[in-house]
């Protein structure tokens, strides 16, 4: 029983003891599995040892989180459960700067980022869904939409806490209790994460965080007694989970892998566009789900546009992610530097024109500098695998029609990106390609109002907005 105030001051944060184990039951325990290190990678130094969860800790924490909501967190009245998402929200503010360096630490962005956007956009998710929570009967979902029960929610390594926020907050509003995985390379954030939930005072169960690899994460796919797995992650082990669930009675909602274009005609405002391409495709490392990887550019104004944008790339600096000036920081770990490599190497075998930004890359890390690859054809592989780093694939359209037809030649469909004076090409285009998120003069923008997801094989259900409110109720 509490009220809107923050957490006493009483709440002492070192009885809490920040411990980076499995959170089962509302208590930190000592899990099963093979404890798994997590390194920072600016330095390959070890950050922390993290205790991982076993199959029988998954039966553990899925039967808390059964308990929880069958007892208490289903039949509280969205009224009270508001409060403790609002208060959530809260902690993820009055924690931020911790949550910040601690995400740069684990994830190599910079601290720009995780400080101006990982972290604000997590707490405003627990916000916006705080606000559902007692609305839910009001909405156009169903006459007395209900909980699902419990949800198993998986999420990778780009935007650690971000994607958490994404899972946990409209699973909470809605009445569900959840068992999320981190991902093995990124567990920080999300352990603390348990720790704000125990200073809130949420009841034990609610949420159940269980560190480890692939294989705890198909172990909660795997469950008997779980109703929802919502996974982000990678299209491959998406239709794995796809292929685990199908004749089950659990709910799916996948968000994968994509290959977004972003599309520059030539009446479009060019230094704009600029800052939105280097936005779109080097924010994060280009480590971004719906990263605009693929600029099409109109061949009138092709050479213009290449021309500044190096001239824009070869700005960016790359370096230490807790500096306050870095815009480009380490690669996530070395076997993603690897898929990198190989990538980037396959496009110059094939004929691709590459140029890279002229920066030093520091001597110990993982790095990769800004790469810009221009007379890209479509059959390249640059041009049709996901790269998830800050590699940019340069083709050219003459006619919108070309462009349209160009975007959407990917087997993905999550987003896009639109450059052009003329409201009434944004609409047909918008119309015309197959993403589900399409900007226009802007890229990366999320807000929690928003729904977020993809097509084809960048999966399907919506996150965000309303509509991602769907996935967690029986309406
Ligand atoms: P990944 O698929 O390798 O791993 C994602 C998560 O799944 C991790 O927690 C991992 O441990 C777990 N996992 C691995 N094997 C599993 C299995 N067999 N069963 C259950 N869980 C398993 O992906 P990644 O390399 O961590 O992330 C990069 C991918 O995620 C990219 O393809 C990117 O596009 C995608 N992504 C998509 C979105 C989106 O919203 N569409 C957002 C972020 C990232």
């Amino acid at each position: 029983a509490f009220d809107y105030a923050p957490a006493p001051e009483s709440r002492d944060l070192a009885n809490l003891k920040p411990a980076y184990r499995p959170f089962i039951g509302g208590e930190f325990v000592d899990g099963g599995g093979e404890p798994l290190k997590t390194i920072n990678p600016a330095t390959e130094e070890v950050l922390a040892e993290v205790g991982t969860a076993s199959a029988s800790d998954v039966d553990t924490a899925v039967k808390a989180a059964r308990r929880a909501h069958t007892r208490v967190w289903g039949p509280m009245p969205g009224s009270e459960r508001a409060k403790y998402l609002f208060r959530i929200a809260r902690l993820i503010q009055e924690r931020s700067r911790e949550l910040a360096v601690l995400e740069s630490l684990d994830n190599g962005k910079p601290i720009k980022e995780s400080r101006d956007s990982d972290i604000p956009t997590a707490a405003a998710h627990f916000f916006y869904h705080a606000g559902w929570a007692d609305k839910l009967g009001y909405a156009g979902l169903g006459p007395d939409p209900k909980s699902l029960g419990v949800a198993g929610q998986i999420i990778p390594w780009n935007f650690p806490l971000l994607m958490l926020a994404w899972k946990i907050a409209p699973a909470l509003a809605c009445g569900n209790t959840v068992v999320l995985k981190p991902a093995e390379t990124t567990p920080l954030t999300a352990l603390v994460f348990a720790e704000i939930c125990r200073q809130a005072e949420l009841p034990p169960g609610v949420v159940n965080i269980l560190p480890g690899a692939g294989d705890v994460g198909a172990e909660i796919v795997g469950h008997g007694d779980i109703d929802k797995i919502a996974f982000t992650g990678s299209t491959d082990v998406g239709k794995e989970i796809q292929r685990s669930v199908a004749g089950t009675r659990k709910r799916l909602t996948l968000e994968l892998g994509g290959k977004a274009a972003n599309v520059v005609f030539d009446d479009a405002p060019l230094d704009q566009a600029v800052e939105g391409i280097v936005n779109g495709i080097f924010f994060n490392q280009g480590h971004v789900c719906c990263a605009g990887s693929r600029l099409l550019v109109q061949e009138s104004i092709a050479g213009e546009l290449l021309e500044k944008l190096r001239y824009r790339v070869s700005t960016l600096r790359l370096g230490d992610p807790l500096d306050k000036n870095t815009d480009i920081g380490a690669i996530n770990s070395a076997e993603q530097l690897g898929r990198i490599r190989e990538l980037v190497d396959s496009g110059e075998h094939e004929g691709a024109q590459r140029w890279t930004s002229p920066c030093s890359l520091p001597d110990k890390g993982f790095f990769f500098a800004p790469t810009v690859f221009s007379d890209v054809h479509q059959s390249m592989r640059i041009a049709r695998d996901e790269i998830f780093g800050p590699v940019l694939s340069v083709l050219t359209f003459r006619t919108p029609d070309e462009a349209v037809t160009k975007a959407n030649n990917t087997p993905y469909g999550l987003s896009a990106g639109i450059w052009t004076e003329k409201g009434s090409r944004i609409l047909w285009m918008a119309n015309q390609l197959r993403a589900g998120v399409v900007w226009a003069n802007t890229f990366n923008r999320f807000d929690p109002t928003a729904p977020f997801g993809g097509y084809r094989e960048s999966g399907f259900g919506r996150e965000g907005g309303r509509i991602g409110l769907e996935a967690y109720l029986d309406a």
